[in-house]
């Protein structure tokens, strides 16, 4: 064993890294690019592939309401496109040559520094969704102003209309819960999960956009809060499936809240639980 070796050996052991922590990538790797093209091809398998279930009526058991949206898939890919190829990918690379997020190099971190990244991200993102989603996308004067009302003329029953929004509101509800908690990580991050945190962050948003409920006894993976969000609202502002969802409960806002004042809530046409 040369001197370097041993080195680093002792480095580790000092330090008590795993030996894959220490691998990086190059320093012109770029992180955002990857990052962005694994989220699109996530997104658009997964919206596809529902796609072709509803057209062929495969998986009609798991459906909350029979498939089709307000508008057609056709409809709904222009914008969806514009909102990924021209705000989310330059807002990722502009983030990376800022030096604002991405900027770690090493592949893997520890477990507890995983949990922190997992923890800053989950609440992160919670308390930046709900505040811009509840207070100006469904304030009075920011609801058209924002162009939410353009998301909510869909009736999340199709897993393509997450991403079907104005632009404004694009970057309040996608870019910025999730830019600013990656921008708050810094280096305690790593690039496994810068990497994979956009399309983790997409098949939740998706899925729960998708009229699907495929676990239907585990409350945590239900897509129902968003669900009823677009068709009641005024509940459930946070991001509903892969959410904490502590916003809501802190404010009383979820669907359950509701649902124990109403004894009867209109559901639109939902297959009651
Ligand atoms: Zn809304
Ligand atoms: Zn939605």
């Amino acid at each position: 064993m040369n001197g370097t070796l041993i080195e680093s050996e002792l480095f580790r052991r000092v330090t008590y890294l795993h030996p894959l922590e220490e691998l990086r990538v190059p320093e012109k790797f770029p992180i955002a690019l990857v990052a962005w093209m694994l989220m699109m091809f996530t997104f658009h398998f997964l919206c596809g592939t529902l796609e072709i279930c509803d057209q062929k009526k495969w998986l009609v058991q798991f459906r909350r309401k029979p498939a089709g949206d307000r508008k057609t898939y056709k409809e709904m890919m222009p914008r969806i496109l514009i909102n990924q190829i021209f705000l989310m990918l330059p807002c990722m690379i502009i983030a990376e040559k800022l030096g604002l997020c991405y900027q770690s190099k090493q592949v893997l971190i520890s477990v507890p520094s995983l949990v922190y990244n997992f923890l800053v991200m989950g609440i992160g993102h919670d308390v930046i969704f709900y505040v811009g989603h509840r207070y100006l996308l469904h304030s009075r004067w920011g609801y058209k102003l924002f162009g939410h009302d353009v998301h909510h003329s869909t009736s999340a029953n199709c897993a393509l209309s997450a991403f079907y929004m104005a632009n404004v509101d694009f970057c309040f509800e996608i870019l910025l819960p999730y830019l600013i908690p990656m921008w708050l990580m810094g280096p305690e991050s790593c690039v496994a999960f810068s990497l994979l945190a956009p399309s983790i962050g997409a098949v939740g948003g998706l899925y729960e956009h998708s009229g699907y409920e495929f676990f239907p006894n585990l409350s945590i993976a239900s897509t129902k809060a968003h669900f009823m969000h677009h068709n009641l609202g005024f509940v459930s502002f946070a991001d509903g499936f892969g959410s904490p969802g502590l916003m809501d409960w802190t404010f009383g806002t979820t669907y359950e809240h509701y649902q124990k004042k109403n004894t009867t809530p209109v559901e639109n046409g939902e297959k009651s639980d």
